[in-house]
């Protein structure tokens, strides 16, 4: 196909409340999408960094200027065979690979609609129900906190990670897991210790929890394989792993044992289906992380943890957990509802739940076009 056009929006959408983690607090989500024409037909995509570059170096901001400047036009008139062509043309580009996901998910979106099939089944994936966890980030207090885990085992999560930082962490495990003795837990730090609390870290080995998601900063691949000899609850990159070489090198190092996969960080989903071949040969285990994506975003995400090799449940959400309306129709939805009948009695547990992807051309998602008028704060368009 011949890329005629993209047309780019960045976007500040509104969370129904902030979003505390280790590295800060955010009152919205920015994200940036791509609209691409070619052959005729068109496709969006989304890539979610956050507002400041505080997760990764990119930011909203960023991303838009990079994409309209350099990756677009880059772009825009080219002939690209398959999505990994993208990869190509890009290549001579360092890093930003929120940036170059954005591309790289929109010709993947491309590709299905000329194709008239579904995302996940060109990614290799069969539309089959994805398992999905609950999350909860830095709350007020332990309280408010033994409050949501227990709603979310009393509805069928059979996971649940909490964020952790200075001062709450050690007081705040101890509280969920002597209430919560056999529920499966697991944390993320989102990259707030060093080895200087080598002490701290292996007491998370008393917890019993399912892996610590990246304990220390990104760049510290050969200061995790340290921590990794000295604990025994398995680590799991996140913020770590930008590219299928930085996987690589994590996987010999023995830097972790789990990869938590987003393809807006690893440059898309050509590279995410990459790390997760590498990680499946290495016998690591896999699942797919978010940012605070729009129901397109998301789907896209839905869509790459159908494929096989993704063992542990993903962070994927239901619209409602973080927007009163979603940017992106049709919003995200579990299987079946997972609040219990209104007044009845406690019967069995509920099933796990679940998201399927839709049984339509690339994902079935769009934006809701006055929406995406009333919270874009920049676009931009290239074309031949
Ligand atoms: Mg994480």
């Amino acid at each position: 196909m011949r890329i005629d056009a993209i047309e780019l929006f960045h976007v500040r959408m509104p969370l129904l409340e902030p979003w505390r983690t280790a590295y800060g607090e955010d009152a919205a989500a920015e994200t940036v999408l791509a609209r691409i024409a070619g052959d005729g037909a068109t496709a969006w995509a989304e890539s979610t960094p956050l507002a400041a570059p505080t997760y990764s170096p990119e930011w909203a901001g960023g991303v838009f200027a990079v994409a309209r400047d350099w990756f677009a036009p880059a772009l825009v008139g080219q002939r690209v065979g398959e999505p990994a062509d993208v990869q190509t043309l890009l290549a001579h580009f360092k890093g930003n690979p929120f940036a170059k996901g954005l591309f790289d998910a929109a010709c993947w979106m491309l590709t299905a609609e000329l194709a008239r099939r579904p995302l996940h089944e060109l990614l290799g994936g069969a539309r089959t129900p994805v398992e999905v966890g609950a999350d909860f980030g830095v709350r007020d207090s332990i309280g408010d906190l033994l409050a949501a885990v227990a709603g979310a085992q009393a509805a069928g999560f059979t996971r649940v990670k909490l964020k952790i930082r200075r001062g709450w962490d050690l007081n705040v495990l101890r509280a969920v897991r002597q209430e919560f003795p056999a529920l499966r837990i697991h944390v993320d730090c989102n990259g707030g210790y060093t080895l200087a609390d080598m002490e701290l870290l292996c007491r998370l080995d008393d917890f019993a929890l399912a892996m610590i998601e990246q304990p220390l900063d990104g760049d510290d691949l050969v200061d995790h394989a340290h921590l990794q000899q000295q604990i025994r609850t398995p680590i799991c990159l996140d913020e770590s792993i930008t590219s299928p070489r930085r996987a690589e090198l994590a996987i010999e190092l023995g830097s972790c044992r789990v990869i938590n996969i987003k393809p807006g960080r690893v440059g898309g989903l050509t590279p995410a289906l990459e790390i997760l071949a590498a990680a499946r040969e290495a016998g690591l285990d896999c699942w797919v992380g978010g940012m605070l994506e729009s129901a397109i975003g998301a789907r896209m995400n839905l869509a790459l943890a159908t494929c096989a090799g993704f063992t542990y449940p993903a962070d994927l959400f239901p619209s409602a957990r973080f927007f009163a309306q979603d940017l992106a129709r049709p919003a995200l939805e579990f299987d079946t509802p997972t609040s219990s009948a209104p007044g009845g009695e406690a019967t069995a547990p509920p099933a796990a739940p679940s998201m399927t992807p839709l049984e339509v051309p690339g994902t079935g998602a769009a934006p809701d076009a006055e929406r995406l008028e009333a919270w874009t704060v920049a676009r931009a368009c290239v074309s031949r």
